[in-house]
């Protein structure tokens, strides 16, 4: 049906039809008259603005119309203006209340209201028309949002798919290499020590010296096999996510530390209350128990201190890790989270460098990030942020 405003014209009375025709001719509006019963449904089908009837024709073809307009869908029906008898004689009501668009206009019926209701109807036409056009971009626009949406949902899945893979071969990888460098490291450390045992007393002092480098090697190694099969599991196990406080986790960190505490005589504070959290338990208290397990080892002369807090900023929550010990230089503050980078390695600080590297993981894993704010002499903040939608009230 194309968009048209004509009016299609059907009277009864032929005097009203020439009458009506020489008005709408004269105000310059275009209409068609219909004068046979299936010219007007023709008319209709191809394209109208207003119908204009009398009622005498609405009851001869009221069941085509009615099945006609039924067919159009509900925001297309034109309007329709009824010239209806005089009052007490109007059209029954069977006969309008079908039409969701109509207009009663009581006959005689000046020129100037005829005019000025035709009017109406063509500017609601009109606007029957804008609608639909919009319509139609909101819909061309919403299929275009699913698409995309869809696309970005198979892009998703695709990648978690691959990362699943990824994670798969990872894990099956470091548990391999693990357990094949394990034996050997084993088998070294064995020998080492038997040999110390049976030939120590043979030994000069400078080979005994080589075996006790041999052996903390291995030693260090076996560590290093151990963290790279940890860092493995965390970047591959499922999280479990449940309500946590952060009071308790700082509780469980401190208590799998206590000898490190109790040998430093450290002081571990934290903010009052700390807030509750949905996060996987058990690897918030690995981060939490790395971070203070550096503040421990990172010291000064003096003894340790380290401070928990926490703060809501900007829809997240920021933890904050400080301690009072030796401090990073800036040049490190990224590096240190890397796999087996280390920023004090040659000042006698034990460690494998693995630590934060884990504890960085950790943090991504929940939707968060973390970051350290430091200078040399003068400790260090770990920072590290869990998003608002993982913090329940
Ligand atoms: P590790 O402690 O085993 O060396 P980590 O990954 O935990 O490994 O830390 C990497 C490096 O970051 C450390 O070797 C150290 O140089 C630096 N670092 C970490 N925590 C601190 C801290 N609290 N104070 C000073 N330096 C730190």
């Amino acid at each position: 049906m194309a968009d048209t405003l004509r009016i299609l014209m059907s009277l009864a009375n032929p005097a009203n039809t020439s009458v009506a025709s020489l008005l709408l001719a004269r105000e310059e509006l275009d209409y068609v008259i219909c004068t046979e019963p299936d010219q007007l449904l023709k008319e209709a089908a191809a394209g109208v603005g207003v119908l204009l009837l009398e009622e005498e024709r609405l009851r001869r073809q009221h069941r085509e119309l009615t099945a006609f307009l039924d067919s159009l869908p509900p925001w297309s029906e034109p309007p329709l203006i009824l010239l209806t008898g005089r009052r007490g004689q109007s059209a029954e009501k069977i006969l309008v209340e079908q039409f969701r668009n109509i207009t009663l206009l009581e006959r005689p019926i000046s020129s100037v209201s005829l005019i000025s209701h035709l009017r109406a109807g063509r500017q609601a036409r009109k606007r029957q028309y804008q609608m639909r056009d919009l319509l139609t971009h909101l819909r061309q626009i919403s299929q275009g949002l699913e698409q995309e949406v869809a696309e970005r949902t198979a892009e998703a899945e695709r990648r978690r798919l691959e990362a699943e893979r990824s994670n798969e071969r990872l894990q099956h990888f470091a548990s391999t290499i693990s357990h094949d460098l394990r034996q050997p490291l084993l088998v070294i450390s064995r020998y080492l020590q038997l040999l110390e045992k049976r030939s120590g007393d043979r030994l000069d002092a400078t080979s005994r010296d080589f075996i006790a480098h041999m052996s903390t090697s291995a030693d260090r190694l076996q560590t290093m096999v151990s963290g790279v099969l940890a860092y493995s599991r965390i970047g591959s196990q499922s999280l479990k996510p449940e309500i946590v406080d952060a009071a308790e986790v700082v509780a469980l960190a401190c208590a799998n530390l206590e000898v490190a505490i109790a040998d430093t005589g450290a002081a571990i504070t934290h903010d009052q209350p700390l807030p509750r959290c949905r996060a996987d338990k058990l690897q918030l208290v690995q981060l939490v128990q790395n971070l203070i397990s550096n503040g421990l080892k990172f010291v000064r002369d003096d003894r340790p201190h380290i401070h928990i807090s926490a703060e809501q900023r900007s829809g997240t929550w920021q933890f904050k890790v400080r301690d009072n010990g030796i401090g990073i230089d800036p040049a490190q503050h990224q590096l240190i989270f890397k796999l087996f980078n280390r920023a004090h390695d040659k000042n006698g600080y034990a460690g494998t460098g693995i630590g934060l590297a884990v504890c960085k993981q950790i943090v991504e894993r929940h939707g968060g990030s973390i970051w350290v704010e430091s200078a040399p002499g003068e400790g260090a903040s770990f920072c590290f942020t869990l998003p608002d939608g993982q913090i329940a009230d």
